[in-house]
């Protein structure tokens, strides 16, 4: 079966033909890929700059983004049959007895740092044919998503940031006063960093939530993204027309910046420019460039005087991707174009060098391993 891998020693970016994985356990199913999201994190490790093949091997199967098939299970399956659509979550538990996040299923919070995640770092991936799994692994999806469903992981993101974000603001009187109608952020407004797949999923879950969202990225008007974001009731500014510290006198105190731009100075820039008990949700990882200089004094009076959060977050738990799939069913009845206008394109894997290794265009791109489904 075809696979794409990167082979770090020699450099390269291959096509392979990999044997057919077997069921070797009763708690596994094997799966058909369906569809497989290239990202960010795919290119980079394309570039040799991220990634780990699994010890003992000189390659590395990528893919972490996906939507599958069940094609056959083990005897010990209990939660899905062949023919249910999946998506397989990405971070497998380090081994350590002491790691308590590991150790109750949130990998996604692991201590250690030795967990291993599918596609990226000492596992392979799913831009293949086949791949076999633990059921355990495993989220199922509705079938009216099939065609959607490969934005789950990507949104993950956001939905396991919207959940830290409502327990940290449980520290204060945060929340706004009832509404008919109305969902619980209808008082708050939200900024996000970034219009790519991750910014623009996260204004959807930001804009269903009913914040007043704005989608902050350095593209002039007019754009695609600046369309899609004004499609799902979101404001597009361009970092050209509007600089960070003038924002706040622009709209107003901002509460919330979800940032999915992986751009560090203007991430600080936009810190600064925070209000009142406003939380800062970092998902991006930044290649390393040369420093930048920061009024370090003012971030940190503000974050005391200003009672401000600043949080990181990477990879999500079974919660968040049942929250994804949840959302990703809502978005789709709500804005069925712009969801839809996510998915830029669907290719054949025998376009993996354009799509990894080439200039990025569009929004998320997908290879399209089977027509299935
Ligand atoms: C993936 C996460 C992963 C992170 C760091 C992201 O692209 O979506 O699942 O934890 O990269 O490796």
């Amino acid at each position: 079966m075809k696979a794409i891998a990167v082979f770090p020693k020699s450099r390269e970016v291959r096509l392979v033909e990999e044997a057919e994985p077997r069921l070797s356990t009763p708690t596994q199913a094997r799966l058909r890929m369906l569809d497989v999201g290239v990202c960010g994190t795919d290119r980079e490790i394309c570039a040799f700059e991220y990634g780990t093949p699994p010890s003992g091997s000189d390659h590395l199967v990528i893919g972490h983004e996906s939507l599958a098939q069940v094609e056959s299970v083990g005897s010990g399956v209990t939660r899905v049959r062949p023919g249910d659509l999946v998506v397989p979550m990405v971070r497998r538990p380090c081994p350590h007895e002491h790691c308590a996040a590991c150790r109750r299923d949130r990998q996604d919070f692991c201590f250690t740092g030795d967990f291993t995640e599918r596609g990226i770092k000492q596992a392979n991936g799913y831009m293949t044919e086949l791949v076999v799994e633990e059921e355990k692994w495993l989220v199922p999806v509705p079938r009216g998503l099939r065609d959607v469903a490969v934005l789950v992981e990507p949104l993950t993101i956001a939905e396991k940031a919207l959940l830290q974000l409502w327990e940290v603001q449980e520290r204060l009187p945060w929340e706004c006063p009832h509404r008919p109608g109305r969902r619980h952020g209808h008082c708050r407004r939200a900024l996000v960093l970034g219009a790519g797949p991750v910014g623009l999923l996260g204004a959807m879950a930001l804009a269903a939530n009913d914040f007043e969202t704005i989608v902050y990225a350095r593209e002039e008007t007019p754009n695609p993204k600046a369309v899609l974001a004004e499609a799902i009731g979101a404001t597009y500014v361009s970092s050209k027309a509007v600089p960070p510290d003038q924002l706040a006198a622009r709209f107003g105190a901002i509460d919330v910046v979800y940032e999915a731009a992986g751009a560090s100075r203007v991430a600080f820039e936009t810190m600064q420019a925070l209000g009142a008990n406003s939380v800062f949700i970092f998902t991006g990882v930044p290649g390393r460039k040369a420093p930048v200089e920061l009024d370090t004094d003012l971030l940190m009076r503000n974050l005391v005087l200003r009672n401000q959060i600043v949080f990181g977050t990477v990879n999500a738990g079974r919660d968040a991707f049942e929250g994804a799939i949840r959302d990703v069913g809502i978005f789709l009845e709500r804005w069925p174009d712009a969801v839809r206008g996510l998915i830029s394109g669907r290719h054949p894997a025998s376009d993996y060098r354009e799509l990894l290794l080439g200039r990025p265009t569009g929004i998320k791109h997908v290879i399209a391993f089977a027509g299935g489904g």
